[in-house]
């Protein structure tokens, strides 16, 4: 293939804005907070399932207590209808007396009852103490990986910039390069990220390799507007007057 030498030399300068959108695209996809920001995720539901379960150790103790407190009230619905028939005095003393025991009897069952429900009560604490507790580290990550989303996104924004910017000077240096060489270049540049590479002191830059004396004495002898590729990677050859030829 022949390209006018200035137009091999252009091609160097895609190439090192190709390069610098490689790295751009590196970085976009290699951030760390990416990672953290999974982390973060699995941590939120890990705690989401632990926030249910103490939820539901809460609302376990409330029905519970619930259904003390009903059977306290029953216990003391009953204890006042005794109390008020015992208050109007009449009836036999058989009955009377019938009704005093069972007022000592449904006292000491509301105490029964009470002293659960104490006892429930203080655990229902424990327990949404946990939940709390559950609920503010929840917070906190949550705040952590919104922190992380922010700084993420600010530098997604940035990339982005960036790329947009050295897009926008790439399209015109292409524009004013033949479409032969355009097309040589890309495909090289899809097989190994590299399409065109300057030879410089007698080394390829591209696989870093110092051609053979055999290699360069060929390359004296090319044309300037023979497009010469690296026998080594196939690259595409620039010369210039750094080459050391
Ligand atoms: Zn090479």
């Amino acid at each position: 293939m022949k390209a006018d030498p200035q137009a091999q030399r252009r091609l160097l300068d895609v190439q090192a804005i190709d390069t610098a959108l490689g790295q751009l695209e590196h970085k976009r996809r290699n951030m760390p907070e990416h990672a953290e920001l999974d982390k973060l995720a699995r941590e939120l539901s890990a705690l989401e399932d632990e926030r249910v379960r103490a939820q539901v150790g809460v609302d376990d103790y409330d029905r519970d207590i619930a259904r003390l407190e009903k059977d306290v009230d029953q216990v003391r619905v009953r204890a006042a209808k005794d109390q008020s028939r015992l208050d109007v005095g009449t009836g036999p003393a058989r009955e009377l007396e019938a009704l005093q025991h069972e007022l000592g009897t449904l006292k000491r069952r509301q105490n029964e009852l009470e002293d659960a429900e104490l006892e429930l009560m203080e655990k229902r604490e424990e327990a949404q103490g946990v939940l709390d507790e559950v609920e503010q580290r929840l917070t906190s990550v949550r705040e952590k990986r919104d922190d992380v989303q922010r700084r993420r996104d600010e530098i997604l924004a940035n990339v982005q910039r960036d790329e947009e910017f050295r897009r926008s000077g790439r399209a015109p240096l292409v524009a004013d390069l033949p479409a032969d060489l355009v097309a040589l270049y890309e495909k090289i540049r899809e097989q190994t990220g590299i399409g065109a590479a300057l030879l410089r002191g007698g080394r390829c830059e591209g696989c870093r390799l110092e051609l053979s004396g055999q290699e360069k004495s060929r390359v004296r002898v090319a044309a300037a507007d023979d497009v010469y590729r690296c026998d080594e990677c196939g690259r595409i050859l620039v010369r210039t007057e750094e080459s050391g030829l």
